[in-house]
């Protein structure tokens, strides 16, 4: 399981490293959408924690 600490304060978790990116894009497309598509698969995973 990954996870992520958004700077809103928001933790953004996913079972698989898939799971994770798609949550990660729909919670910068709903809260963040200046930042929504910014990131690539490999920039958001390079940011997330296994947990
Ligand atoms: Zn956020």
């Amino acid at each position: 399981m990954k996870a992520m600490n958004c700077p809103c304060g928001k933790q953004i978790t996913g079972d698989t490293d898939e799971e994770f990116v798609v949550n990660v894009n729909e919670h910068l497309a709903s809260a963040h959408p200046e930042m929504a598509g910014k990131y690539n698969t490999e920039q958001i995973l390079s940011r997330a924690q296994e947990v």
